[in-house]
Order: structure tokens, then sequence, then C-alpha cells
């Protein structure tokens, strides 16, 4: 949908929040950069974007998000080279998921223009936010929600499209255990798994809970059918290393399209690293694991580029994995951050200049 007017309509903060903010003991998501971007849909279009001071935002409580869930998000993340230039990591990518995601929600989609004038306009503004050094970036969250008053279950009329943005570090450094789904599961054939919808990440709370009782950070999701197929973590898509391949579930209608998993498959094959895209069954890594040939399991995200996993837990047995010489994990890690913090060349144009 083309926007009738690209401006935006900007008002700035009259004072920073930033001095609270202890940039060497984060905790995620506690503070905010001082702008936000809102821009409302109201009868059938999108309105002038609007650059606010970062602050509560009033709705009424019949809103239909608080009813009916309709909301959809992204996340991403913009990054600072040692020369203080901020770049973002295939920004397109994210702007085309929550455009896909908002459609399978009944969301109207948002105008690209919009959306990239109001990234750029706030990372230039809390610039100040985003501190170079590798694992430090600024937190990206757009996010849309619908907005219409009334308690009947229907598509809302009005929406409201958001962008926050909060400082990070590199999160989950240390590597995670896990444990496969034998019982709940994160999506369905048909269903809302390949839209970042917000439903989708509230149902995982209770199971990933139980998880952490046992002693397992993260659940690994098999299809809801069978439980017999892996298919990815809460917030990552999964790779298995067998002897020197990479094997990663397909994406489909249960499995988000991540991108860090699409860029790890496109440095892995320039690297000449055999990746199988297909279906994995839970029954092919245990046995790997048991005979030895599982080298290394690993999750791929915005939030944690590449965590390592430790073990894996299934049918209460936990199978650890051996500490191998120079793991995949680290080396695509490293890839990465050299192309988002602009210490390597970019082969693919993923770098984005803000
Ligand atoms: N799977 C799910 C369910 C996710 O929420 C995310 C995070 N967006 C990912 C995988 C990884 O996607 P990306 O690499 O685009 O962050």
């Amino acid at each position: 949908m083309k926007p009738e007017n690209t401006s935006l309509e900007i008002t700035k903060a009259t004072s920073s929040t930033i001095g609270k903010v202890d940039f060497d003991n984060l905790t995620f998501g506690k503070y905010y950069a001082d702008h936000m971007m809102i821009c409302d849909f109201i009868d059938g279009k999108w309105e002038t974007p609007k650059i606010l001071p970062y602050g509560p935002m009033q709705m009424e409580p019949s809103a239909k998000v608080f009813h009916y869930g309709q909301a959809v998000f992204e996340g991403m993340k913009a990054f600072k080279d040692k020369d203080g230039k901020v770049w973002l990591f295939r920004p397109e990518e994210n702007f085309k998921r929550i455009n896909k995601s908002s459609k399978r929600m009944a969301i109207p989609e948002f105008p690209e223009e919009y959306f990239f004038s109001a990234l750029k306009t706030l990372l230039k503004l809390d610039k100040e936010w985003i501190k170079s050094g590798d694992g430090n970036s600024l937190y990206i969250r757009p996010f849309a929600i619908a907005t219409e008053a009334g308690v009947s279950a229907s598509p809302s009329n009005r929406y409201r499209f958001v962008i926050i943005c909060c400082p990070a570090k590199a999160y989950y450094s240390s590597p995670v255990k896990v444990t496969i789904a034998q019982e709940y599961s994160r999506s369905a054939d048909g269903g809302v798994g390949f839209a970042k919808a917000a439903g989708n990440y509230g149902a995982q709370f209770y199971p990933t809970n139980l998880a952490k009782d046992k002693g397992y950070q993260q659940i690994i999701w098999t299809d809801a059918n069978t439980h017999e197929y892996l298919e990815e973590a809460g917030t990552m898509n999964i790779f298995f290393r067998i002897g020197d391949k990479l094997v990663t579930a397909p994406t489909n209608d249960r499995i988000l399209d991540g991108v860090t998993r699409k860029s790890i498959i496109a440095l892995a094959e320039r690297e000449n690293i055999e990746v199988e895209v297909r279906r994995v069954t839970v029954k092919e890594i245990v046995e790997a694991a048991e005979n030895g040939s599982l080298k290394e399991i690993f999750g791929t995200g915005t939030a944690a580029t590449v965590a390592q996993v430790s073990g894996f837990e299934f049918q209460d047995n936990y199978h650890e994995l051996p500490e191998v010489e120079n793991p995949y994990s680290m080396k695509f890690k490293k890839m990465l951050q050299d192309i988002q913090y602009n210490r390597a060349e970019d082969p693919f144009g993923w770098r984005y200049a803000v």
C-alpha cells in the first residue's frame, strides 16, 4: 500500500532518560530510547506517522487487541561501527515479514516508506542509545495492534503501528540446555506459527516454565501431529551439525522464516559447508548423539545471533554434546557480527546504512 504522504510529524523529547541507564549492566527490555513512532489506521488508511517522546499510550479497555489478540510484532537490531556509523541488518526482511504476519492476522499492511522513514528518523534521534562494541546494539520492536473499541469477535477497523527501541547486550552467551517437546505444541498446520503473532509467544510461557523447573532454558518444538520432527525453539531456528554438514528444518506454515537462519545458510554455502534443509527426526538426532556423529546444536535468531546448545533432554535421557574445536556456531556468529558491525566485506549486500 503506497502512502499518500511520507512526511513524519516529529515531537522531540525535551529531556533524555539515557543518564539513568547503566550500559555495562543492562537488563534487556528495562529501558527504552527517548523516541517512538506511532501511526494509526483510521477509516481505511494509515495516517501520517508521528515520532513522539517514548511514553504510555491510552487505549479503551475494550480495544480488540486485549480480547482477541490481534497483534503482530518484529525484532531487529541496529549496530554501531567503530567510526560511529549506524547500520541495520537486512531490515527489508523484517518489513516483509511483519506484513506477512499482519495479513494472516487480518491487520492491514503497513506502507514501506513509512516503515523506513520512521526507522531512520528514530535511529538518528536516538543515536546515543546505540553503543559500539561486540554484542552491543539497539533492539528495535515494531508492532501492530487492533485498537478499535468493542468486544465483538470481529476484526478491528482501527489499528496502531508502533516502533520502540531498547538498548541490548548479547544474551544467551553461555550454552543452553534444551528439552524436546513431547506434550505441548507451539503451532499447527494451517495455523499462525509462521507469523510473529503475539499469542504464539504467550502460549509458550507455561510449557517453557515447566521446562525451566526441570533445568532446561528452552524447548525445541516438534510437529504437533506426531512430535517426531524437530522444528524450532521459542525465538530461534535450530541447526544440527552431523559430522561436517548442517541440517535444519525447512520453514513452513508452522515455523518462522528466520532472517538469521537464512543468512547462516547463505554463509555456510559460501564456505562450502553442506547444508541440508530437510525434515529432521528426533530419532535421528538421538541416534547421532549416541553414535557420536552429532557435533553441535545451535539456535539462530536476532536476539542471540547464534546460541550454542550444550545438551538436550528427550524422554528423561540427557544427551550432553561434545566439546568440539572451532565450532560452527562460533564461526557463524563471528561472520555475522563482522558483517553487522561493518568489520568485514558484505558480499550479499545485507548491511543497510542509516
Ligand atoms: N523462530 C521464532 C519463533 C522467532 O520468534 C524468531 C525471532 N524472530 C526466530 C525463529 C528467529 O528469527 P530471526 O532470525 O529473524 O530473528
